[in-house]
């Protein structure tokens, strides 16, 4: 009896001795994943947060929402958009709720290209004029393979993010026509708001269509953030829309030396009639705006 009590407990021992390592430091590398998880969902603001991306000469904003969900506006002209989401985003997640492709040209939808390649679109949402470029025809291509919802974005649409954040469309109206060769004048418009705080986004919308933006009747008056129209170009940000959203900052999304001029002088002139603060992403890189709906910070990259 003796001899198979200490047969057993020799046999423990050398289990312990050859597995239990091996099983301590599993159960050790399970409860250490575990608790990293538990900290960053604690860690992780349940704010807004809305992000300017550098991306050069070109559109890309990101946004966050409380309950964490995410839609990217446009993706700029090339795929430096993947680095800027790598800073965005966890190095897990692979899936974006929405994305907005404003209007089909370039410096917003080329970068959409590998976002689509690498993420999982739920929602896409397209402003209702095409292109016969190649660019449009490549990001066409790859959204018939994602097998996303698609919207074309009319006024009054409003997406409802179900934890405070709405962001709703602004224009193009219900009834627009689709003109192949006027892009930017179908800029997809919309507004986000969050308690006290909105973001104006109007693509490259032209002043002679910012008077449609009132016929929305959700245009607020004293917007937070504007998005400058068309970067900063000379033929958008008309007197009329600044005056009436006077905005607290206006971010200008455009590349250091572009061969447009933007931002034009006279706009810069006009914006800051009407602004406190002008933020460009030439000088300060990505601009990220983080509120919890009353109070507004602001995060530069330099
Ligand atoms: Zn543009
Ligand atoms: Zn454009």
């Amino acid at each position: 009896m003796n001899e198979w009590r200490e047969n057993v407990r020799k046999s423990t021992k050398d289990f312990i001795h050859n597995y239990g390592k091996v099983t301590f430091v599993f159960i050790s590398l399970f409860i250490i994943l575990i608790s990293a998880i538990v900290i960053y969902k604690l860690i992780t603001p349940q704010k807004l947060k809305v992000s300017f991306l550098d991306v050069g000469q070109g559109d890309a904003i990101f946004v966050q929402t409380p309950s964490g969900k995410q839609m990217l506006i446009d993706g700029g002209p090339t795929n430096i958009i993947l680095s800027r989401l790598d800073s965005e985003m966890s190095y897990f997640d692979r899936e974006i709720d929405v994305i907005v492709a404003t209007h089909p040209d370039a410096d917003h939808v080329t970068g959409l290209i590998p976002v689509l390649e690498k993420y999982k679109a739920h929602t896409i949402i397209e402003s209702p004029v095409h292109s016969d470029t190649k660019v449009f025809g490549e990001l066409d291509k790859h959204i018939d393979v994602e097998h996303a919802d698609m919207y074309v974005a009319r006024t009054g649409d409003v997406i409802d993010f179900h934890d405070g954040v709405t962001a709703q469309i602004l224009y193009p109206q219900k009834n627009y026509q689709e003109k192949k060769n006027d892009t930017n004048d179908a800029s997809v418009s919309m507004v986000i708001t969050y308690g006290e705080q909105s973001f104006l986004l109007t693509g490259d919308l032209p002043t002679a269509k910012e008077n449609k933006l009132f016929d929305s009747g959700a245009l607020p008056k004293n917007v937070t953030v504007y998005k400058v129209g068309h970067h900063g170009s000379k033929t958008s940000s008309g007197e009329q829309l600044l005056s009436y959203i006077k905005p607290e900052y206006t971010v200008v999304s455009a590349g250091k030396n572009n061969k447009y001029g933007h931002p034009n002088v006279e706009t810069i002139d006009r914006l800051q009639k009407y602004t406190k603060e002008i933020i460009s992403t030439i000088d300060r890189g990505s601009i990220s705006f983080v509120t919890d709906g009353r109070m507004m910070e602001v995060k530069t990259d330099k």
